[in-house]
């Protein structure tokens, strides 16, 4: 008897090890949750410092890599910061040596969703909630990405959600309404974006293939490899590729954030390594380039009012700043900019118990709140990324960076 309940212990163990090993995701809460140890921040790297980077000398900007945490107001930064390097310690987008205050409202609420102020953050106009790159008369606007890549930059998305969810959407692609995340794949696709990391697979895959969400029998990742794209799926793969178009899904829904899938650090490391080949011309000359990295997961663990998994999902977002910020370092005409779009769960913290451990967390709201959020920004250009503004600044200000006008543009 003993020993038939230590074997199914043992294999409830091993059961559980397998599930760990591969993340996944486990419906605790609404949202996908990576099934790991929330509390294992070993794979974080603290800033050697608390100083500041320096300024960076002011020359023309080459190469934009806008960071956007989803859901991450200030006191998300601050119980991330908390946890990872204690009150006195500094993350790395902490360390950037400008930073703002960012209003998100929406044309129709003062509580933006991800669609309306991926638009704002994209192309520069105020929409209602739900909409994708588009005025709420359906009006397609230019995208910041887009009109870099008219210029000849190179363009990049990066996510740990599907790559059609709202965020990204917003850089590529113009429809009424983010549910409509088949039709979203089709747009990143025709657009040519250089590189496309994520998940959503399924969004991709023809009716009939198994995990496929598509009701035509169109298949998209075949598509994408006419037009030119180089398919990968796993890290392996993520290493060795090299090419100039890289359509890399690496799961059929959302990332699991959780080994062996690539973390957001690499997939942002390799986005910036093929992105500064991409465009090379004849002449040798480079045209720079536009990538937009997104730690989506964030926002979800706020939905859920799970702590751990928040301070979790903030540091692997602040390790790909990190990643980003190492590449502007070392390039000098590279401005990262990081700021959220807009704040999840009305977090606050106070002291506590005298006895306990940390902070007393107080959530207000499983949905979004109308807080103003962080920006922080390195590089040439970063001061004018100083002060308080609207979303829809953001995107205005790197087009006069990039010499791009006029901006906002509609699409005719
Ligand atoms: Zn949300």
């Amino acid at each position: 008897m003993r020993k038939r309940v230590a074997g199914i212990v043992t294999a409830a163990i091993l059961v559980l090890l397998a599930i760990g090993a591969v993340g996944v995701q486990t419906a605790g809460g609404k949202y996908p949750r990576p099934n790991v140890d929330s509390d294992d921040l070993s794979f974080y790297r603290a800033p050697i410092t608390t100083e500041s980077y320096p300024q960076t000398p002011a020359r023309r900007v080459r190469n934009v890599i806008f960071c956007i945490g989803d859901g991450m107001g200030a006191n998300q930064v601050a119980l991330a910061r908390l946890k990872a390097v204690g009150p006195e310690g500094k993350l790395h987008m902490e360390k950037m040596p400008v930073g703002g205050l960012v209003r998100t409202h929406s044309n129709n609420s003062l509580v933006t969703d991800s669609a309306a102020s991926g638009t704002a953050l994209a192309t520069g106009i105020k929409t209602e909630n739900g909409m994708i790159a588009m005025a709420p008369d359906e009006q397609p606007y230019f995208t910041i990405l887009e009109l870099a890549q008219a210029d000849g930059m190179a363009t990049g998305l990066v996510a740990t959600s599907a790559i059609t969810h709202a965020t990204p959407a917003s850089f590529a692609a113009h429809v009424k309404s983010r549910k409509m995340e088949t039709t979203i794949a089709e747009h990143l696709i025709a657009n040519r974006v250089n590189v496309l990391f994520g998940g959503g697979r399924k969004f991709f895959l023809p009716k009939g293939a198994p995990d496929s969400a598509r009701k035509d029998d169109r298949d998209l990742i075949a598509e994408a490899k006419q037009a030119g794209y180089t398919y990968i799926e796993t890290t392996a793969e993520l290493r060795t590729v090299r090419h100039r178009h890289l359509l890399g899904l690496f799961q059929p829904e959302a990332l699991t954030t959780a080994p062996p899938e690539p973390s957001l650090e690499l997939l942002t490391q390799k986005a910036i390594g093929t992105l500064r080949r991409a465009n090379v011309s004849s002449a040798g000359r480079r045209k720079g380039f536009f990538l937009m990295v997104e730690g989506s997961q964030i926002d979800w663990a706020c939905h859920d009012n799970d702590a751990d998994n928040m301070i979790r999902q903030t540091l692997l977002f602040d390790q790909a700043v990190g990643a980003a910020v190492d590449f502007a370092r070392k390039d000098g005409r590279t401005l990262v900019l990081v700021t959220a779009d807009h704040e999840t769960g009305g977090l606050t913290f106070t002291a506590g118990d005298k006895n306990a451990a940390g902070p007393k967390i107080h959530w207000s709201t499983k949905g979004h709140s109308g807080a103003p959020v962080p920006m922080y920004a390195f590089g040439p250009g970063a001061e004018t990324f100083a002060g308080v503004y609207d979303n829809t600044e953001i995107p205005r200000k790197i087009a006069r960076l990039l010499d791009i006008r006029p901006f906002p543009r509609p699409r005719k």
